[in-house]
């Protein structure tokens, strides 16, 4: 193990886990490994072909990812290919039966495609285990569902005796569950590492108006070009994507863009100009991703709340691969919640729906923070995380906190004397003690809390409207964003059941559809 780690990869020492995943492997056991980006995944089912001399073959997702890492191991001096999906070409497939290969990669559609012969074949030249890359996929509780990963359980008896590992980077307790049983794993070896990344600072921005909020990241990121530093920028739609894009190149800043409605080679042409340094600043969907083995990157910035908590932690985490000091921004918008719909709108069934809704409210939640947000990531992950971390802009502030009990309870009521009917906007303007024409016909300007209000701003009762939303009224602690990106921090006192009744009666009719 160890001459195939040094002669191979050049490296003297195991990282933690690693040894231990190979030798079960050898051993002939399934394994169930979940560990961050960047942890070193990969040499776990690199290395057993080494010392067996027989194939592995790895399932993996994407062509670029298995394109660069058969590229990276040809250079080591290891034999590997891959066979795509599309792929009419039969002669790897021939060389691949005949054991030619230490590493065989191919796409879930092509490992189900394959007839039963290839694989009973391969089986008499000598295989040493089957991957499965990126095993979240196989979750609809995951983060990036794929049907076809569903189907690889089909291998299980075209492969007997042989080992299986799958490999993650995020899975909650309830993924792993399901990609242990999807795959029929044999009383796995289960490998959860610390998710922790320690080199990665933590922080969210929050915004009312979008411009002023690009103004904001345009002298973000120039700061860090003008130092030769990368930077990603993840966007959630493609117009997004577009205008963040514009935004940088007409300061000046040499800028990238990616995005699934470009050509693949255009997109092949921009990846590869990011790797290269030729721009320092990539702005994306998350199209761009899976596979982008760049060490140096020191910057990943959101426009906009991610759908989920799994896909934040791993887009994040393609910065500071190298152990370097990195940063992750997540810049939100209150309106952000509105994309509880467009996230929604992928699911197939109700199941879906509530994962989908599940996961972007765990998302608004990291959001509107105000407690360690490491801490908060690790612990959502299922890790036993109880100190706050000193690395994230919570830790970082001065803390300003004070009991909003109050104005809590005088917000939710008023909602509930207009009736319910109206959202926020109208409730919030008879706490202002507005006499518009709606209010005074519905006789809202004689209620008692008409004008009670008029000390915050009508944007201060909407921000606290909806934190109280994402918030759902079990958590005590908030952070209320004001404009122009300043956070103060106040304390709501969940423990008065009184708040707790009017705002379960309450959030129905705040929410956008979908959100209870
Ligand atoms: P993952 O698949 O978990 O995201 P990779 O397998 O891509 O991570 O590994 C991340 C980086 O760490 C790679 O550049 C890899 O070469 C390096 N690496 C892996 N194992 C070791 C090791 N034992 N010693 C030093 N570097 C390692
Ligand atoms: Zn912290």
């Amino acid at each position: 193990m160890e001459a195939a780690l040094k002669g191979y990869f050049g490296y003297s020492t195991f990282r933690p886990y690693q040894r231990e995943i190979i030798q079960k492997v050898l051993d002939g056991r399934d394994c169930l490994v979940v560990m961050a980006t960047g942890s070193g995944k990969s040499i776990c089912y690199q290395i057993p072909p080494l010392v067996t001399k027989k194939t592995a073959v790895v399932v993996s997702p994407l062509l670029s990812l298995m394109q660069d890492q058969v590229m990276s191991l040809k250079q080591k001096g290891v034999k590997s290919e891959y066979l795509g999906s599309t792929q009419t070409n039969s002669s790897v497939s021939n060389e691949a039966e005949k054991g030619t290969f230490d590493v065989l990669y191919m796409t879930p559609e092509k490992a189900i495609s394959l007839p039963s012969r290839f694989w009973s074949n391969l089986q008499a030249s000598g295989i040493c285990l089957l991957a499965v890359d990126e095993a979240h996929c196989i979750s609809e509780w995951g983060h990036d569902f794929r049907t076809e990963y569903k189907q690889l359980h089909s291998l299980r008896n075209l492969l007997v005796g042989v080992p299986f590992v799958a490999l993650t980077a995020t899975a909650t307790e309830r993924v792993r569950q399901d990609i242990s049983t999807s795959l029929v794993l044999c009383s796995p070896h289960v490998v959860v590492g610390s998710f922790d990344r320690h080199n990665l600072f933590y922080g969210v921005k929050t915004c009312n108006r979008s411009m002023s909020f690009i103004s904001e990241l345009v002298k973000d990121v120039s700061k860090r070009s003008d130092v030769g530093e990368s930077t990603i920028i993840y966007c959630t739609t493609i117009r997004d994507t577009e205008q963040v894009h514009e935004a940088l190149v007409t300061s000046g800043i040499k800028t990238g863009i990616y995005h699934g409605q470009m050509g693949s080679r255009a997109r092949e042409e921009s990846h590869r100009s990011f790797i290269r340094d030729e721009v320092l600043v990539m702005v994306a969907t998350i199209a761009f991703g899976m596979g982008i083995d760049k060490p140096d990157v020191r910057c990943v910035i959101h426009y906009g709340c991610p759908k989920s908590l799994e896909s934040y932690y791993q887009e994040s985490g393609r910065c500071g691969r190298d152990g370097l000091p990195s940063i992750c921004w997540l810049y939100y918008q209150r309106s952000d919640i509105t994309k509880a719909d467009f996230y929604c709108s992928e699911a197939k069934n109700e199941t879906q729906r509530k994962a989908i809704m599940d996961s972007f409210m765990a998302a608004q939640k990291y959001c509107l923070l105000a407690t360690c947000r490491r801490r908060f990531l690790l612990q959502y992950f299922g890790e036993e995380w109880n100190i706050d971390c000193g690395n994230c802009d919570n830790c970082t502030a001065v803390k300003n906190e004070r009991d909003l009990s109050k104005e809590v309870f005088l917000l939710l009521s008023c909602i509930k004397s207009c009736g319910g009917r109206w959202g926020l906007n109208l409730p919030i303007d008879v706490l202002r003690g507005s006499r518009a024409k709606k209010i005074v016909d519905n006789n809202y300007d004689k209620l008692q809390m008409h004008g009670r209000g008029k000390d915050y701003s009508s944007n201060w009762w909407k921000a606290l409207g909806g934190l109280l939303i994402a918030h759902d009224n079990s958590i005590a602690v908030f952070s209320l964003a004001k404009e122009e990106s300043i956070t103060e921090r106040f304390h709501l006192n969940a423990s008065k059941d009184y708040l707790k009744e009017t705002v379960r009666d309450t959030f129905r009719f705040v929410s956008p559809k979908g959100v209870k």
